[in-house]
């Protein structure tokens, strides 16, 4: 159990708003704000490089906190500025030919499918878009059934952006094993929220922000590559941190996943993301899930409760994420108006995930997403606003 008035005092924003947007970037413990802020205040006082040296144990800290967190080695971890340049790092360091299918899934990430159209354009590979099951999560039959000679990678993202959604990570580990086709997971809104055991999924690449479910800093993350299956692979980007220039026509790349990472980074960060993956270990990751879907559920049923509203979220198993639609309301405007009312909760639009929501006949959703520092008491006040805000119960 945990105990839900101290993680409030220990998170100093609880007193200023309530926060439904964890999903977003969510309110960090006072542990990882003092952890932040006490480097930048020692690179400040001592300058960069000598801080740098001084907090060398905690920086290197960073790695075995975070492969303990996802059931990883440490040197298959490296640090990178958020998920989206992480999940970069892995795929464009892929090599795709004419004809090369890249399987993806109907609520995928819209940075991702970016990517995915980019390299179809520049390399003639092809991406399929697997359908969804009845539950709305990835069909695995139809997963099964399209794989091919082909198939050159299976890349899905483990919670959507918009939406309850968990996707059957681990199901798809072992059909993307058995077909041997590499697998990248985006578990940018999963890793913080659920238990991520990057074993039991059986990915090749995994790629996590700092900012939402970890309650790190902004600016933050990381990338993990399973050893065995992607150490011969090359990073798109080198520099003399990821390789050391050892002839004058020679380079020698770094073994370990830290090859992923460049020379310069927010050393702040790394310190602060650490102090959240920590307190995520030592609070663990079970008791975290508990709590957070015993809050989701207890919203969407306050929620199902209210005439005008339509819960949207789809899968067989529901996380954290909460969305909704309100009926003659304008989306945008109503989250402006909670805003001033000292509420944070946001909008997902056809931008972040356009063949879900567009499919599904939404233009955007609403968002509320919970963090274990939120209470029933805040669910009640938050549904109230929102009901009063609109006019209607
Ligand atoms: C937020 C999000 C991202 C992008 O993460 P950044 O840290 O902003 O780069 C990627 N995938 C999913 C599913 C997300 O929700």
């Amino acid at each position: 159990m945990l105990d839900v008035e101290r993680l409030r005092a220990e998170t100093p924003g609880c007193a200023h708003v309530l926060d439904l947007n964890a999903a977003g970037s969510a309110l960090p413990s006072r542990r990882t704000l003092d952890a932040t802020l006490d480097h930048l205040r020692l690179e400040a006082e001592t300058g960069g490089y000598a801080a740098a040296a001084e907090a060398h144990a905690e920086l290197e800290g960073f790695y075995p906190s975070v492969a303990r967190l996802v059931g990883a080695e440490a040197d298959e971890i490296a640090f990178v500025e958020n998920a989206t340049r992480a999940w970069d790092l892995a795929f464009y360091s892929l090599a795709f030919k004419p004809g090369d299918r890249i399987l993806t899934c109907v609520s995928e990430y819209s940075s991702n499918y970016i990517s995915y159209l980019q390299v179809a354009r520049k390399t003639g590979a092809e991406i399929v878009v697997v359908p969804d099951d009845n539950h709305g999560q990835i069909d695995l039959g139809a997963l099964e059934r399209a794989i091919d000679a082909r198939t050159k990678l299976i890349s899905i993202s483990h919670v959507p952006t918009q939406g309850g959604l968990v996707q059957p990570a681990e199901a798809v580990g072992r059909i993307a094993n058995a077909s041997g086709v590499p697998y990248l997971l985006d578990a940018c809104q999963s890793v913080g929220q659920l238990p991520v055991d990057v074993g039991r999924i059986g990915c090749d690449f995994l790629s996590v922000t700092g900012r939402k479910y970890l309650r790190g800093p902004r600016g933050t993350g990381f990338l993990y590559a399973r050893r065995a299956t992607t150490q011969h692979i090359e990073p798109i980007f080198l520099d003399n941190h990821a390789a050391k220039w050892t002839g004058d026509n020679e380079y020698t790349v770094r073994a370990d996943a830290r090859r992923f990472e460049n020379w310069e980074r927010y050393f702040a960060g790394v310190i602060g993301l650490k102090a959240a993956v920590d307190q995520a270990n030592e609070l663990g990751m079970e008791a975290i899930w508990l709590r957070l879907r015993e809050l989701a559920d207890g919203l969407r049923a306050r929620l199902a409760d209210l005439r005008r509203v339509t819960l949207t979220d789809l899968g067989e198993v529901k996380g954290a994420i909460v969305t909704f639609a309100v009926a003659d309301a304008d989306h945008v405007a109503l989250r402006d108006a909670l805003r001033r009312q000292a509420i944070n909760v946001t909008v997902s639009t056809q931008f972040s995930s356009r063949l879900d929501l567009k499919g599904r006949g939404l233009l955007n959703v609403m968002r509320a997403s919970v963090h274990i520092y939120n209470t029933e008491e805040e669910l009640d006040r938050f549904v109230a606003a929102l009901a009063a805000t609109v006019g209607s119960p």
